[in-house]
C-alpha cells in the first residue's frame, strides 16, 4: 500500500484522533497514490498511525478513515460506518434529517441528507469522491431507499481539485419534496435550494423560537423559505415580517404558507438586504417583540473572522434597537470561524452600543442530526443565543 510519512512530532493531532493531515506535516509519500486512494499514514519512525484518503490538490493532504490497523478500507468498512451513523439518529421529529455528517460521523467529506424518500448526497473530498458509488449503494441499502440526488455543486470541491457536479444519482428523484418537521410542512427544492435544499441544522431551534412568540409581533431576518416564519405562525404570533434577498426563497415561503393552511396575507415579505432594511426600520421607528437573525456564513474560516464580526455586530445592534422592552432576540451564527465565546462577545458589544441591557435566556446549537465528535471540534459550527432585552 502507498505510504504517507509524517515529519517528526507531526503525529500529535492524529494521536488525539483528529482526522486531518495538513500538507506541511507530510515528509514523504512512498508510491504514487491517485486522488482519493487509501494510504497508510505513519510517523517519522514508520509506526502506523491511520488509514487515510490521499488528496494531492488539497492543503488537507489526507483525511483519516480509520485509526485501527486491523481495518480494511472497503465496502464492508463503509457499511459499518453508515450503520453507526444511522444509529445516532433516533427520535428526530421529522421525515427530513441528516444521516451522515462527514468527519463528525467518521466519514470525512461525505454528507447525506434524507428528505422523505429521497437522499441528497454531497461528496466534498477526494476520498469521498473516490468511494462515491460504494457510499451511495451502502446508504441506499441501509435505509431501504431507492432515490438519490447529488449536490456536489459546492465551491469547496475546487480545493480538492474536483469539478462541481449535481443531478440524479439513483432512480428519478423529484426536484421538490414535501417534508414535515414538528408538524410543519415545507416544500424543499433539492435541485436548486441552498445546501442540500433546507437548513436542517436549525430544526429544533425553529420549534423552540416558535414556542416564544404567542401574541407577539415577529421579525424574521434571513428567512429563506420561511422556516422560522411558519413555526412562529404555528406558535400563535400576531404577525410575522420575513426579510430575504432571494425572491425564489420568498416565493417558496408563500407556497409553504399555503401548504400549512395559512393565509399569506397574515404575514409580510420583504425582498431586500437585511442590513439596509433594518436601518430603514430603525429610521421609521418600527418596533418588534421578537427578532430572529439567521444570516448566512459570514466567516467560513477564522481568517475572515474580523470582517464577519463587524457584520454580525451591525445586524445585532440594529435588532436590539428595533426590539421593544421585554422583547426577545434569537440570534445565530453558522460561521466555523467564529467561536461561541467570540459570538457572545459580539452580541454583548452590540447591546452595549445600542445602549440596552439584555440577559441570555438560552444557548443554542445545531440539531442532533449534525453531531459533534469530541475528536473534531470543527464540526460544531452553529451557535445561537436567545436574549431578552430589559
Ligand atoms: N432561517 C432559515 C435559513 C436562513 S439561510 C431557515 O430556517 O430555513 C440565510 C438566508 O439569508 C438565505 O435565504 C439567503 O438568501 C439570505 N441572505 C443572504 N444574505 C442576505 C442579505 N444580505 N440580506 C437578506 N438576505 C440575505
Amino acid at each position: 500500500m502507498n505510504k504517507l510519512l509524517l515529519h517528526p512530532g507531526r503525529e500529535k493531532s492524529l494521536l488525539r484522533r483528529h482526522p486531518w493531515i495538513f500538507s506541511g506535516a507530510v515528509a514523504r509519500v512512498d508510491g504514487t497514490p491517485r486522488p482519493g486512494e487509501t494510504v497508510l499514514v505513519a510517523d517519522s519512525r514508520g509506526r502506523f498511525l491511520a488509514f487515510a484518503a490521499y488528496s494531492p490538490a488539497s492543503k488537507i493532504r489526507a483525511r483519516v478513515w480509520s485509526f485501527d490497523e486491523e481495518d480494511t478500507i472497503d465496502a464492508a468498512f463503509f457499511r459499518r460506518r453508515i450503520d453507526a451513523a444511522l444509529k445516532r439518529r433516533a427520535g428526530i421529529p421529522s421525515n427530513a434529517y441528516r444521516l451522515v455528517h462527514a468527519e463528525s460521523d467518521g466519514l470525512p467529506g461525505f454528507i447525506a441528507d434524507k428528505y422523505d424518500e429521497t437522499l441528497v448526497l454531497q461528496f466534498l473530498s477526494a476520498g469521498a469522491e473516490y468511494w462515491r458509488e460504494t457510499l451511495t449503494d451502502a446508504l441506499l441499502d441501509a435505509t431501504g431507499l431507492r432515490l438519490a440526488y447529488e449536490r456536489s455543486d459546492v465551491e469547496v470541491r475546487r480545493l480538492e481539485g474536483l469539478p462541481l457536479r449535481a443531478g440524479a444519482l439513483r432512480g428519478a428523484p423529484p426536484d421538490r419534496v414535501l417534508i414535515e418537521e414538528y408538524g410543519a410542512r415545507f416544500l424543499v427544492d433539492i435541485a436548486r435550494g441552498h445546501k442540500t435544499g433546507f437548513y436542517l441544522d436549525q430544526r429544533a431551534n425553529r420549534f423552540r423560537v416558535g414556542a416564544l412568540v404567542e401574541g407577539r409581533e415577529v421579525l424574521n431576518s434571513f428567512s429563506y423559505t420561511g422556516g422560522f416564519t411558519i413555526h412562529a405562525l404555528r406558535g400563535g404570533a400576531k404577525s410575522v415580517v420575513s426579510i430575504d434577498s432571494s425572491a425564489d426563497a420568498l416565493s417558496m415561503e408563500v407556497e409553504n404558507l399555503r401548504r400549512n393552511g395559512m393565509n399569506a396575507a397574515a404575514s409580510e415579505r420583504i425582498e431586500g438586504d437585511v442590513f439596509q432594511v433594518l436601518r430603514k426600520f430603525r429610521d421609521a421607528r418600527r418596533a418588534f417583540d421578537v427578532i430572529i437573525l439567521d444570516p448566512p456564513k459570514f466567516a467560513p474560516t477564522a481568517a475572515q473572522a474580523a470582517k464577519a464580526a463587524r457584520g454580525y455586530k451591525d445586524i445585532n445592534l440594529l435588532a436590539f434597537k428595533l426590539l421593544r422592552s421585554g422583547g426577545i432576540l434569537a440570534t445565530f451564527s453558522c460561521s466555523g470561524g467564529i467561536s461561541d465565546s467570540l459570538f457572545q462577545k459580539i452580541v454583548a458589544d452590540a447591546a452595549l452600543d445600542a445602549g440596552v441591557n439584555a440577559v441570555i435566556l438560552a444557548r443554542l446549537a445545531q440539531d442532533k442530526d449534525h453531531p459533534v465528535s469530541l475528536n473534531f471540534p470543527e464540526g460544531a459550527y452553529l451557535k445561537g443565543l436567545i436574549c431578552r432585552k430589559d
